[in-house]
């Protein structure tokens, strides 16, 4: 087999992926074999669960398309506007639940605070977020790019801000989520989804004052953690507030 090049074009915020020197440039690779486009996609570092749309010379293709000859690809992200093609879009948006890696401990809290479904555990090793993406149908949500490039990912996606709000923002975007918002409904320990209890079913595990001065509880049904709007209430509420300012 001859030679060939393949040229690709990143759009919207894709070249987060490349560095600094390669971004804002098409990038050219010279190829001498057959090649699926996920490898050529891929070997720029852009992960395949990032990529919603790939068009080869104008026509729309999957990941396992083969490249053979010269090819030009463009690449766009989920949301990246283009009103064409939305039948051939690769990601799905709408997801059950979420499997976040150990350093993204804030961003699930702050998903869980928001009354989503987040599994996580901070000493879980990849082959274990894997698993559990798989088996309990997850979007995986990771920093670590070599992780979203496992074959095996379906849905996921690679923060951009090193900043937990941030990130939720990030996420409720590309998951279209405002619309789904359930906040102080699931529990920020263990990610159980919490139920309301009368003050009598809970009173004698208060504190004397949280006795005296709430009336209003929840009692997570994994755990059992008590919840009630107490003084770190109303900064959760502050959080709550800025992210889905944010969002909008
Ligand atoms: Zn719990």
């Amino acid at each position: 087999m001859n030679p060939f090049t393949v040229r690709l074009n990143l759009h919207g915020d894709l070249d987060f992926f490349l560095r600094a020197e390669a971004r804002g440039r098409s990038i050219e690779r010279s190829l001498g074999e057959k090649t699926s486009v996920k490898d050529v996609i891929e070997s720029c570092g852009v992960p395949h669960p990032e990529v919603d749309l790939i068009l080869a010379n104008g026509q729309p293709v999957d990941l396992h398309y083969a490249i053979t000859s010269d090819a030009d690809i463009e690449l766009y992200p989920v949301g990246a506007g283009i009103p064409k093609f939305k039948e051939q879009r690769l990601q799905a948006t709408i997801v059950s639940g979420f499997v976040a890696d150990g350093h993204l401990g804030k961003l699930a809290r702050d998903l869980r605070l928001l009354g989503f479904d987040v599994a996580y555990d901070s000493r879980a090793e990849d082959r274990q977020l894997l698993r559990v993406m798989e088996r309990e149908n997850r979007a995986l949500l990771t920093r670590d790019r070599r992780l979203l490039m496992h074959a095996v990912v379906k849905s996921g996606y690679c923060p951009r801000s090193q900043n937990a709000d941030e990130q939720a923002v990030e996420v409720i975007r590309r998951f279209d989520l405002l619309r789904s918002l359930a906040p102080f409904s699931r529990c920020l320990r263990c990610n159980a989804p919490l139920r309301k209890v009368s003050k009598a079913e809970v009173l004698e595990r208060l504190e004397p004052l949280t006795k005296i001065y709430y009336e209003q509880f929840r009692c997570c049904t994994g755990c059992g953690q008590i919840y009630w709007a107490g003084s770190h209430f109303s900064k959760l509420q502050k959080r709550l507030e800025k992210i889905r300012a944010n969002c909008g």
